[in-house]
């Protein structure tokens, strides 16, 4: 993806511009747009996921640059457990809850008490992470909590 298609992905799917404007911004023919939006589903998908989270806890963070930081990472901060390897974990029947929370990384703030405004507070946390921090521990205290969890995880995935 060059600067001009990542800009038309912005400015359609962030700024809520029609083609018209962002073919008028861009300079670039509405055909061509359209391709671009088909070519894109994916980084698409990616953006409404994460617009969707912002809208619904965040939205005193400006969005672009939340996006940017989220998008940006894949792994929970504590444990280190990949976003892919948790989708192995629920693939492999390999986790025990019946409930739907888990399958993704979650927002967690680093300092519990600190607003959610704050974007070097956020980073993300694996459910399990996430729930066992609550908002009584920091960052620093967790971690070594967090590569607890991490091992036995792993080791449901005989990776360890
Ligand atoms: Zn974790």
């Amino acid at each position: 993806m060059n600067e001009e298609q990542r800009r038309f992905l912005y400015l359609t799917m962030i700024e809520g511009k029609t083609y018209d404007d962002v073919s008028a911004t861009l300079g670039v023919h509405k055909a061509e747009l359209s391709r671009w939006w088909g070519m894109f589903g994916d980084e698409r998908e990616r953006m409404h996921h994460w617009r969707t989270k912002w809208r619904n806890s965040l939205p005193q963070v400006d969005f672009k640059s939340f996006y940017e930081k989220m998008s940006s990472i894949s792994s929970c901060y504590y444990c280190g457990i990949h976003a892919s390897e948790i989708e192995q974990l629920f693939a492999q029947g390999c986790i025990r809850t019946k409930r739907n929370r888990g399958r993704e990384l979650e927002v967690d703030r680093m300092i519990p008490n600190k607003d959610y405004a704050d974007l070097d507070n956020l980073v993300l946390a694996c459910y399990w992470c996430n729930n066992a921090k609550t908002d009584e521990f920091s960052a620093a205290e967790f971690k070594p909590i967090g590569a607890v969890i991490g091992q036995a995880l792993r080791k449901r995935l005989n990776v360890l």
